[in-house]
């Protein structure tokens, strides 16, 4: 094993929504950073029909599987490169809603407080806007959080058909459509890689090494600190020295490392004398719901639709039922892929329709409920394969979400009959496979006994190293996750800057 000779202030594990924006906000410090990630650096995904075939193939499958509960193997979709799960994103940044910070009612059970709230947040989801240069319009989501300041740039208008003409519909049967908060740069859909990654690089402190599997965390004899961090860089292995370790792998690898990593001191895993790492795992319930329409649409536009009607509940259930977006043009949309029942649903309406055909035939819409925090819902070791054990709850508020969604799609095909072929409206829920939503696997808190890490996501146990990425949530609200990641690392960043100052 090759001992690199620096002694590196931070470490950063992971380039992704976490690591990536921590690298941004740290480097014009002049602290001597090293960022390691497994991946290497990615071409941002076409957005042709082409690339719908290879994510079929599974491209953005990571090249190893995991175990489900049965311990049936799986090839998780998530992505190991530069910039991690933003390189395949949809750039839809939400910020929670205020309430979800709150202890909220469900109908399976309450989802938790988070011990900081909106306000401690919301200066870092305005950064973080900035960052990421989002597009949105404040005012028509009757569940808006607040704003101190209006988004960063103007909405992205929606594809005029078909798009604005469903929104129009959707307003004149009292709902309230939003546009979708959208990054968006020079280059398309912003990542973590052009937003963080690569203005960091500019700064000579900042060192980036890729296909750089982290292994191993190494403490000091009496458990306190992180001394090593061990990788596989290439075909070489080394052994990084640093002040501060940060582990950014995503909730699932972070806690895998963690686990992995057990020693005499941390039996159970690194920082897991509260055995809460890896457990509470949430990936949220995500379905997609599908649209015939009588003529082609061009299958390319961009998600810019949302509907928050129902987030708090109905008129008829008083449970949080959660978020709805547009798929955006199904020829772009990854996940539409991971639904494979939902093509041959598809394919038996339309019997004579071609991949294409079909694809532009069609308008999806993703709906999106909170699961709520089970400690039996986890990732864990068994022998040398990560299983991950996870079990849906709070499925009828989905179902509810899901039902009332189709009614109201129905209502819209009846006021809009020249534009949708048919009644018909096939729904495909995710597999394990999809991961994309994955949070709280070392949530933060100030119980040691109830969580991993501290409120600046700093492991209880472990004094020098941090845990930023979605690994800390304690909920997982019904919003996609990534401006919350981002939004914490910035923060988690001030923290960092503070604490160097001594
Ligand atoms: C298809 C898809 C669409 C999505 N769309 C949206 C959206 O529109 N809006 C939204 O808010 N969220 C979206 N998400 C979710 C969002 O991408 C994630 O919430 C976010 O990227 C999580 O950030 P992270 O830092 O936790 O982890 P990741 O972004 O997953 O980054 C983890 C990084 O760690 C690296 N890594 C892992 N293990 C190791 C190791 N052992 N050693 C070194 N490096 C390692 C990986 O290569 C990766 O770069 C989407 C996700 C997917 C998959």
């Amino acid at each position: 094993m090759i001992i690199d000779d620096q002694l590196y202030d931070v470490i950063i594990i992971g380039t992704g929504a976490g690591g990536g924006t921590l690298v941004r906000k740290l480097a014009p410090t002049g602290l001597k950073i090293l960022v390691l990630d497994r991946g290497d650096f990615q071409e941002k995904e076409s957005s042709e029909l082409v690339d719908l075939e290879v994510f079929k193939r599974e491209q953005y499958h990571a090249p190893e599987s995991w175990t489900d509960e049965a311990g049936e193997p799986f090839y998780p979709q998530t992505n190991y490169g530069v910039g991690g799960n933003t390189k395949t994103w949809y750039g839809v940044l939400m910020r929670m809603r205020d309430r979800d910070f709150e202890a909220v009612q469900h109908q399976n059970g309450i989802s938790p407080e988070w011990e900081l709230k909106a306000a401690d947040f919301e200066p870092y989801y305005t950064e973080a806007e900035k960052l990421y240069q989002v597009h949105g319009k404040t005012g028509d989501d009757p569940t808006e959080p607040s704003h101190r300041e209006d988004y960063p740039f103007p909405e992205i208008a929606h594809e005029p058909f078909p798009i604005q003409s469903i929104s129009e519909t959707l307003a004149e049967q009292n709902l309230h459509p939003f546009y979708l908060p959208l990054g968006l740069g020079d280059q398309g859909r912003t990542d973590s890689e052009d937003s963080g990654v690569t203005p960091a690089l500019k700064y000579e402190n900042v060192t980036l090494k890729t296909s750089a599997q982290v292994l191993w965390l190494h403490t000091n004899p009496s458990g306190s600190e992180i001394k090593g961090v061990q990788a596989k860089v290439g075909d070489q292995y080394y052994l990084f020295l640093s002040h501060i370790v940060v582990v950014a792998c995503g909730a699932i690898n972070s806690a895998a490392l963690l686990l992995k990593s057990a020693n005499e001191k941390h039996p159970n895993g690194i920082a897991n004398g509260s055995g809460m790492v890896g457990r509470n795992l949430m990936k949220q319930q995500l379905s997609v719901v599908v649209q015939l329409m009588a003529s082609q649409n061009s299958g390319l536009f961009p998600r810019t639709l949302g509907v928050n009607d129902f987030y708090w509940g109905d008129k008829d259930f008083a449970y949080p039922m959660g978020h709805i977006q547009n798929s955006g043009g199904i020829l772009r949309d990854v996940l539409f892929s991971e639904a494979p029942p939902i093509f041959s649903a598809i394919k038996s309406l339309l019997p004579n329709f071609g991949l294409r055909q079909l694809a532009t035939r069609s308008i999806g819409w993703w709906l999106q409920t909170e699961d709520l925090p089970d400690p039996d819902n986890r990732v864990r070791f068994v022998g040398d394969k990560l299983r991950v054990e996870y079990k849906v709850n709070n499925f009828e508020a989905h179902d509810r979400l899901v039902y009332r969604w189709i009614d109201v799609l129905k209502n819209v095909e009846a006021a809009r009959p020249s534009i949708f072929s048919r009644n018909a409206h096939p729904r495909s829920d995710m597999p394990i496979s999809v991961v994309a939503h994955q949070a709280g696997t070392c949530r933060f808190g100030s119980d040691p006994t109830q969580s991993v890490l501290n409120l600046n996501c700093r492991a209880h146990e472990v004094n020098n190293l941090y845990v930023v990425d979605s690994s800390f949530f304690p909920s997982s609200s019904s919003v996609s996750p990534g401006l919350t990641v981002i939004a914490n690392a910035l923060r988690v960043g001030d923290h960092l800057i503070q604490r160097f100052k001594g």
